[in-house]
């Protein structure tokens, strides 16, 4: 049988834990949710597109450059000129890539077919070379400028980007090309920058889908994004998409990831941008359990809090069945029932119990003459002398009106003291206002009578017995002590 206390408890702690944990759950998806849109909608967007416009920005210079090169009439006279004093030519180009700081800058003549470089050194290009294949391709392309990008193979993660140039003559006729080669290191950099910073992985993949440029060396052109697991479905679709930038999800090694592309037309390549959506979720995650731990110490705490108060009210209830409130002494209910306690104990034990019942004197003349709260206070303190007389096993009873009963576990003779004990301190005691009435006060006394328990009987019978005797001692004048096994006096 669960008992009420404990029902309340146990109600207690559901109801809060679920409380806490209803909030915690919804909040905690609720946190998921933001998070993945904010991924989704702004952070993933936003990295891809500042490292687009980046890649745009750091290209914009050198594709300048080389179209300016493309309508320098020093160069189109030069050429028109028959490509006479190759040392100009040569100073020409130094200037421009001393200017700009690229790694080469270079003319190829269609008329001579010469390839002159910054340092000087002109060679002769053919078909046939399968260095020289670009021009011949770029020439058949009809377009202004190309970019060509060479990973350098010799030290991976090295770009260089050569911006080809159209040069041609005063009427359109083709004169060759010119162009200029940067050393594009600045975006190994900043993608390193992404994954440091943001736990973003940035990298970028040509159109057959293998890597050119990742923070992972060993990844670079040996590894293809159609190899990658959990990429390998949608890697058709990323690389069908040049011309507007998209979102993906895929799940790799229990991980789910998120992943944006765009194309970058200069380079030819996909920028690829991707977040750890788990890894995003973890401080998250982190966060609901503990909340959880934090809201399983509010719940413990609460309910300790809650057991004393009920335990400190329960103690008071049960207090207050018992105990009469004027003098704290046992109420008769709970008289009743360890007397019949007592009486198993004494029948066991075969120990002696004797009853004192005694009453104040003259009660209803202090009432009458002092009033009912001086009474009050005669009650209490007549108690207060009782208890003290009597040991912890003993108890005293507020049998009714002004009269006590004191259970003593002893046998008949230290009962008798007890109560002779008691009859005197009640009668030399100096109760407050002695100073004003003191005929009154100084009359206060106690009559007892005593009666030792036989086995077998009934309470009524004792105290019936104990009631005789304390006839007796008001009988004989008050402030007596008398026995019931002869009514004699002491
Ligand atoms: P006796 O010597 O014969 O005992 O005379 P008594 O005046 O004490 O009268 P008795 O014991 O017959 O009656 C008890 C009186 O005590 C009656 C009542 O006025 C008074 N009394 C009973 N209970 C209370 C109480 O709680 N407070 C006060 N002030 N007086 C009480
Ligand atoms: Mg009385």
């Amino acid at each position: 049988m669960i008992s009420i206390r404990t029902k309340l408890i146990l109600s207690l702690s559901i109801i809060l834990m679920s409380g806490f944990f209803l909030i915690n759950f919804f909040s905690y998806s609720a946190s998921k949710k933001s998070v993945r849109a904010s991924i989704i909608e702004s952070s993933l967007p936003l990295s891809r597109d500042n490292i687009y416009s980046g890649i745009q920005k750091d290209l914009a210079r050198p594709i300048f450059v080389s179209s300016l090169m493309a309508n320098d009439t020093f160069v189109k006279d030069w050429v028109l000129g028959g490509e006479k004093k190759i040392p100009l030519i040569r100073k020409y180009l130094e200037q421009i890539r001393e200017k700009y700081g690229f790694s080469t800058v270079f003319f190829v003549s269609e008329t001579s077919g010469n390839y002159y470089h910054f340092n000087g050194i002109v060679k002769r290009i053919s078909p046939e070379d399968d260095h020289d294949v670009w021009y011949y391709k770029f020439k058949n392309t009809g377009v202004d400028y190309a970019l060509d990008v060479d990973t350098n193979e010799a030290a991976l993660n090295l770009l260089t980007v050569f911006i080809n140039h159209r040069l041609t003559g005063y009427e359109g006729q083709f004169l060759g090309v010119v162009g200029v080669g940067l050393d594009y290191n600045r975006i190994a950099t900043l993608l390193h920058d992404y994954r440091e910073k943001y736990n973003r992985n940035v990298y970028m993949v040509d159109p057959g889908g293998v890597i050119q440029v990742h923070t992972d060396k060993t990844k670079i052109e040996t590894l293809s994004i159609h190899q990658i697991p959990g990429l390998t479905g949608i890697a058709p679709k990323i690389l069908e998409n040049i011309h507007n930038p998209a979102l993906f999800e895929y799940d790799n090694e229990g991980r789910h990831i998120l992943l944006t592309s765009r194309f970058v037309s200069e380079l030819g390549w996909f920028l690829m941008v991707e977040q750890d959506e788990t890894a995003a979720m973890k401080s998250i995650e982190s966060t609901f359990y503990k909340n959880i731990c934090f809201s399983i110490l509010i719940t413990v705490v609460t309910l300790i809090f809650a057991t004393l108060v009920i335990n400190f009210f329960q103690k008071k209830l049960e207090e207050m069945a018992m105990v009469d409130p004027l003098t704290q002494a046992f109420n008769r209910n709970e008289f009743e029932q360890r007397f019949r306690y007592m009486t198993q104990v004494n029948r066991r034990t075969n120990s002696p119990m004797c009853l004192i019942l005694f009453d104040i004197d003259h009660l209803k003349t202090i009432n009458d003459t002092m009033g009912h709260l001086m009474g009050d206070r005669v009650i209490r303190d007549i108690a207060r002398l009782a208890s003290r007389a009597v040991r912890g096993q003993d108890m005293l009873v507020r049998w009714g009106g002004d009269e006590f009963i004191l259970l003593v576990q002893n046998d008949l003779e230290a009962t008798r003291k007890v109560a002779e004990r008691l009859r005197m301190a009640v009668a030399s005691h100096e109760f407050d206002d002695a100073t004003v009435l003191p005929d009154v006060m100084n009359m206060i006394s106690v009559s007892c009578g005593i009666a030792e328990y036989q086995s077998g009987q009934t309470l009524d019978e004792f105290l019936m017995r104990a009631d005789k005797a304390l006839y007796q001692a008001k009988a004989r004048g008050r402030n007596l002590v008398v026995t019931a096994k002869n009514l004699s006096e002491v």
